[in-house]
């Protein structure tokens, strides 16, 4: 069990010891962490569901512009 209870805890990715969610890398085994390859969302994944977001925003409001009576 985690000795330090009141601080944020994760696994070390290598040795699975706890360590402080902060460290740069593990006390025990002297592994970078790297959490931040893991926890932020690459930038393309950003780009693609923003993209993704506006096709399909601009899908329903052309399928709205469809269904409305207002071709007369
Ligand atoms: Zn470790």
């Amino acid at each position: 069990m985690p000795s330090y209870d009141d601080a944020e805890t994760i696994r070390c990715t290598r040795c699975g010891k706890y360590i402080l969610e902060d460290s740069e890398r593990c006390p025990y085994c002297g592994h970078y962490q790297l959490a931040d390859e893991h926890n932020r969302r690459p930038l393309w994944f950003i780009l693609t569901v923003i993209l993704c977001i506006l096709l399909i925003g601009s899908g329903l409001i052309f399928g709205l512009l469809e269904l409305l009576p207002w071709r007369l």
